[in-house]
Parts: structure tokens; sequence; C-alpha cells
């Protein structure tokens, strides 16, 4: 057996039982990819991620990690190095970032970090690891225009302070838009499937 420190904290490797021990977390040895940074290195926008030496820069000026201890850029790029795949795909905290590049600015190795962020989330897409919440935000767009179903309740609440209906939002063409894309075909499936059943 031998021990590895790294800023994540004790990653302990047992040859033996091939397992991981990472953040309290076990992880079997079969669970490590050791090929997810050079599939990492060839998609546009994580190309220099290899070159990330967890100065922490990135985690400590992002705004977002500044209010959620949990979120944690540089964190999540060492996973990937290691081969965390898995982990980092189904990581709740990937979907905190907001996308405002400053992180991008402030690398000292010209890592683009919102970039690696972005492949990230697209690689969770592919691989069926996005959360719940954004498949029901994504059904809510294709049937209703909007990102959040209006209730009625609130409807009926505007008509009794006499205010106007909400404007409709215009489904048809944001699917005419987003058409072709799996995860939009999928979800626009699951929608026509759910309408079939109701109507038998
Ligand atoms: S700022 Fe760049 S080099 Fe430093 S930890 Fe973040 S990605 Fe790595
Ligand atoms: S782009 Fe994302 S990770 Fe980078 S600083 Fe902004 S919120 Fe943080």
């Amino acid at each position: 057996m031998f021990t590895l420190t790294t800023v994540l904290g004790e990653i302990m490797v047992e040859t033996s039982v091939a397992q991981v021990s990472l953040e309290k977390q076990l992880i079997k040895g079969s669970e490590i990819d050791s090929t997810f940074k050079y599939e990492l290195v060839k998609l546009s926008g994580s190309e220099r991620i290899l070159s990330c030496f967890q100065c922490g820069t990135c985690t400590s000026d992002c705004p977002v990690a500044r209010y959620n201890g949990s979120y944690q850029p540089r964190t999540l790029i060492r996973m990937a190095i290691l081969g965390l795949k898995e982990c980092v795909l189904k990581s709740d905290t990937l979907w905190l970032c907001a996308a405002c590049f400053v992180c991008t600015d402030r690398c000292p190795q010209d890592i683009e970090v919102a970039s690696v962020i972005r492949v990230f989330r697209n690689l969770a897409v592919e691989n069926n690891c996005l959360p719940q919440v954004f498949r029901d935000q994504l059904e809510a767009v294709l049937e209703t225009g909007y990102a959040y179903r209006i209730s009625e309740l609130r409807m009926k609440k505007r008509e009794l302070q006499n205010l106007p209906p909400l404007p409709k939002g215009n489904a048809e063409n944001i699917y005419k838009i987003l058409k072709g894309i799996k995860i939009v075909e999928e979800t626009q499936k699951i929608k026509g499937d759910r309408t079939h059943v109701k109507h038998q």
C-alpha cells in the first residue's frame, strides 16, 4: 500500500484490493478512468487541463465559491485529472457555475476554466448525468416556453387582482431552434408519451 497526499486530502491506493479513498468517499480502482484526461484534452475548451498545477486561483476568485464553499472548480479539475470521471459528471456542484469567466481570466496557466466546466456539463448530459431539476426545466420550456411552469393558482390570483394574463411563451418556435439536440428529442418523446398516457 502507498499513500499520496494531494490538495483534495488524502488519497489512499491499496494495490491489493484496488480501493481509493477520497474525501471520505470510497472509490473502487475499477471506477477510475485513466483515459478521461486524454479525452478532455481533445475537446474544445479543455485542451489545456493537464497544465493545472492546483494553485487554487480559480476557486479563490470564483464569486460562486465565495458564497458556496462546496463549489470548487480546482477540485473538479483535479478529480478529472485523477480519472474520477463519474464523480465529476455526477457532481451536483458542477451546475453552480455562473459562467462569469473570472477564473478563465485569472488562471496563470491559461486554462479556460469556465470552458472546462462547460465541457464537464456537456459530458454529463451525454452520459445521462443531467440532474432531474434541469430535465424538468427543459420539459417545461418545450411545453410552455417558460423554464418554470406557471401554476393555475398564480393565474387565478392575477385575475382576482385584475392583472392582465401573462404572455404565452412560444414553445413551438423554441423547439424549432433546439430540434435535433439529443436531450431535446428525448425530452420531447417523454413529453409525448406522457400526453398519450393522459389521453388514454
Ligand atoms: S487557476 Fe488554473 S492552474 Fe490554478 S487551480 Fe485553477 S485551473 Fe489550475
Ligand atoms: S465561470 Fe464559473 S467557475 Fe469560473 S469564476 Fe465564474 S462561476 Fe466560478
